[in-house]
């Protein structure tokens, strides 16, 4: 603790594994010797670097770059890039440390790492993101490699910076391999990917509601962001009948009580992906409510989805949402529900999909990704569709497993933590103390 006192989002991560993790291995005496939890939390690498470049003007911008090299033993350190000006070095690790629990349990072989900067993609000229790129992966280069660390997109990171990314990197290298994922598809990237987190979390969604006999269909939901994740979360609950009720941006959230239907989805994707617009231009447009600076959870709902951002749903929140009905709330974002938000859906005894779970459908694809990149082949979207769902259905199970608890409640945070750690843990073993 004393050694990571200046890193709350790390701790908060790591504090929420370990109230799984600690009753665990004292029942399971192997980890505890070994020291597993100890050496699981501490990087194995971290890399911190100077990223100049020059802006449209022709002034020298510096930002800083990172990357978190988290743990390699169960495969190649894989995860994220982020670029938001929120960016430090305790936001990284606690993704990182997150990502290696969230690879594990797609079953895949993958480390886990995470990485990014502070520079703001919002404003900034192609140009300006394009030399910002460039920079970036001129240090980043000697770091990763197809067999070694292989990024992939994060907020703030999408199809455009992973191209400039890897041109950057194929120019460099002079060689053309899987390096990162999430690319075009027309240069090695992989059908589904952008799709595949927020599909992926409805499709968790649909796993917990059949244990119950119940689905998604007729129900109102309620979502945060409008990013990838948010985008394709929403895409699919209005596939499979649910209503669309919210989306949002940093500047506040738009309210549809009529729902957003594909058509008016449509709009948002050009909104966010081609004119960098904000949520906001959706209200002007279809004539509803926009809530300036605000959360969408005191809007009733049956399930929510916080897809935007770390710490976005606290414990008032929470009880809000509770207290609306609220009967399920499946984590598209990373670690968005406070320790105490997360209490509230634990004592509620709500459905609580976490993070690591259920947005692990992005990094599985990813996984994919680099399956047909090695391969030097491409498989086609139902192939990859499928795949996607049983790995998700097989990371319920997994859940289930390690926590139904003896009243029948599932605890998923608790099981996934579980199930996570101990693959990793067993190979951490097998290996030694290295
Ligand atoms: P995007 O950059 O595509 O979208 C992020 C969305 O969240 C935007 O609507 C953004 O609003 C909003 N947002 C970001 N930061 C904040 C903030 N500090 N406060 C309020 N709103 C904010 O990112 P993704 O959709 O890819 O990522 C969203 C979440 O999902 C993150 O937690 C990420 O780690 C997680 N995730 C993503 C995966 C992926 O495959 N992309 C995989 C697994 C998890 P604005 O435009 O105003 O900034």
């Amino acid at each position: 603790e004393l050694r990571n006192a200046h890193e709350p989002e790390f701790l908060q991560a790591v504090y929420e594994v370990a109230e799984s993790i600690i009753p665990f291995s004292e029942k399971n005496s192997k980890y505890k010797v070994n020291k597993i939890l100890e050496r699981i939390a501490e990087p194995e690498r971290v890399i911190i670097f100077r990223v100049p470049w020059l802006n449209d003007k022709g002034e020298v911008e510096i930002n800083r770059g990172f990357r978190v090299q988290m743990n390699s033993a169960i495969g190649p350190y894989k995860g994220g890039l982020r670029f938001h000006p929120s960016v430090t070095l305790s936001v990284l690790k606690f993704l990182a440390f997150e990502q290696v629990f969230k690879n594990s349990l797609t079953g895949l072989p993958m480390g886990g790492g995470k990485g990014g900067s502070d520079f703001d993609p919002k404003g900034k000229s192609d140009a300006e993101v394009m030399k910002f790129c460039q920079s970036f992966m001129t240090e980043l280069y000697r770091h990763v490699g197809a067999d070694i660390d292989v990024p992939a997109g994060d907020i703030g990171v999408g199809a455009r910076e992973i191209g400039f990314l890897f041109g950057q990197y194929k120019r460099i290298r002079g060689e053309f391999t899987g390096v990162l994922t999430g690319k075009g598809f027309e240069w090695g990237g992989s059908l589904i990917r952008p799709e595949a987190t927020g599909y992926g979390v409805v499709y968790f969604v649909e796993e917990m509601l059949k244990l119950k006999g119940d689905s998604l269909k007729g129900k109102n939901v309620v979502i945060s962001g409008s990013g990838n994740v948010a985008q394709y979360t929403a895409e699919k609950c209005i596939e499979v009948g649910a209503k669309v009720l919210t989306l949002s941006d940093s500047e506040g959230f738009v309210y549809d009580p009529e729902g957003i239907d594909t058509e008016k989805l449509k709009f948002i994707m050009d909104l966010k992906n081609n004119r960098r617009g904000r949520i906001k231009e959706y209200a002007d447009k279809y004539n509803c409510q926009f809530f300036a600076g605000e959360k969408p959870w005191g809007i009733k709902c049956d399930i929510a989805f916080p897809n935007a951002t770390q710490n976005e749903v606290n414990e008032k929140d929470a009880q809000i949402l509770v207290d609306n009905g609220c009967f399920c709330v499946a984590e598209g974002a990373n670690m968005p529900s406070t320790p105490e938000a997360i209490h509230v859906f634990e004592k509620a005894k709500i459905l609580y999909a976490p993070g690591k779970a259920a947005n692990a459908g992005g990094v599985a694809v990813s996984g994919l990704e680099m399956s047909q990149n090695s391969l030097r082949y491409s498989w086609d979207r139902e192939k990859i569709d499928v795949k996607l769902k049983v790995i998700i259905a097989q990371i319920h199970q997994a859940c289930v497993k390690y926590g139904k608890e003896d009243d029948g409640y599932v605890n998923y945070g608790k099981g996934a933590n579980i199930a996570g750690f101990v693959k990793v843990a067993d190979a951490m073993i097998a290996q030694g103390i290295v």
